[in-house]
């Protein structure tokens, strides 16, 4: 995978991804490396498991640890501080998608904010209100 696009674009993707199923279901490093291959995205244990850290370390996961086979693996489930995460993150997603997948601006566009602008399209700029 591409390291940019991954640092820039992809870590919020695959942990919403990790998010989503992880309030279905239980979850657990290497199936859910699995799952994220099978959508295109090449997470090593590397990466995937500080990230799974990083989830329960802000309260969105919970994990417990089991012995399967001898060994032992542990299993991540979402909280509900981690399902309204991930909702929140549903609601800015589905506006992404409308915008840049369906390429209708949710609202009017700047530049239609400036033609009907009374003032003839000087709308204040981040930092230059008084
Ligand atoms: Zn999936």
């Amino acid at each position: 995978m591409n390291d940019l696009l991954t640092k820039m674009f992809f870590g919020g993707f695959v942990r919403m991804h990790i998010l989503y199923h992880a309030t279905k279901e239980d979850i657990f490093g290497v199936e859910m490396m699995e799952e994220l291959a099978r959508h295109g995205y090449e997470v090593g244990p590397g990466t995937l498991y500080p990230m799974l850290q990083k989830l329960e370390g802000a309260g969105y996961l919970t994990s417990q640890s089991a012995i399967v086979a001898g060994k032992t693996r542990r299993y991540y489930r979402a909280t509900p501080e981690g399902a309204a995460a991930l909702e929140a993150a549903k609601a800015k997603l589905g506006e992404l998608v409308k915008e840049v997948i369906d390429d209708k601006p949710p609202r009017p566009s700047i530049k239609a904010d400036r033609r009907s602008s009374p003032e003839g399209g000087k709308a204040p700029i981040d930092g230059e209100m008084s």
